[in-house]
């Protein structure tokens, strides 16, 4: 297993947008091969790294999931958002909560608590928001759906995702199979 830490990490949000357009094909096929690994090993690996590069990038100086993605909302979200707001709970609802299928969500996107990259409500966030992007929860293989929807939105699941195929000396043999010659292709 390849352990090396000097790959530089990619913080550009047009670039990762367009690597997960034209890593498509390659992501598909990297999912696949995941569902035959040991999920036990795969968990263990995916913490490691998602501790090692989440602790090089700064969320304050990034907010993409806030702009791109709806937060699912719980009772219990509400509930703090209500004080946090000096709001009652039905007109956090009123205000900032739509139902799809069943389920609560935020109904504006960007977030309307995003200023400036940061969260205003930061302390008293949805649940959602704290443990996104998820990566340190168990069964990353049953979730990779989820995780390849968010390779073109977060740079932490970007950067994990990339390690993770070269750490498991993954060869893709799809088109754009390397990353570093798309790199140097300027895409
Ligand atoms: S509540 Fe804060 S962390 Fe959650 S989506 Fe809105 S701005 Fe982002
Ligand atoms: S979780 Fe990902 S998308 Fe959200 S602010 Fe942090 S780096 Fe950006």
């Amino acid at each position: 297993m390849n352990t090396d830490k000097n790959i530089d990490l990619e913080l550009d949000l047009e670039k990762i947008e367009e690597f997960g357009k034209l890593r498509e094909d390659q992501n598909f096929e990297f999912r696949a091969f995941l569902k035959g690994q040991d999920p036990d090993m795969i968990d263990k690996t995916v913490r490691r790294l998602n501790l090692e590069i989440s602790n090089q990038i700064d969320c304050t100086t990034c907010g993409n999931c806030c702009t791109k993605l709806k937060p699912c909302i719980t009772e219990q979200d509400i509930k703090i958002l209500s004080q946090r707001l000096n709001f009652s709970p039905q007109q956090v609802k009123d205000d900032y909560i739509e139902i799809d299928e069943g389920d609560q969500y935020f109904k504006n996107f960007p977030c309307s608590f995003l200023k400036e990259k940061e969260c205003t409500v930061y302390n008293d966030r949805p649940e959602d928001c704290r443990s996104f992007p998820h990566l340190h929860k168990k069964m990353f293989v049953s979730r990779l759906w989820g995780v390849v929807e968010n390779y073109s939105i977060c740079p932490i699941v970007f950067n994990v995702f990339e390690r993770l195929k070269t750490e498991l000396n993954y060869k893709s043999y799809g088109k754009n199979s390397d990353y570093r010659d798309s790199q140097k292709r300027g895409y």
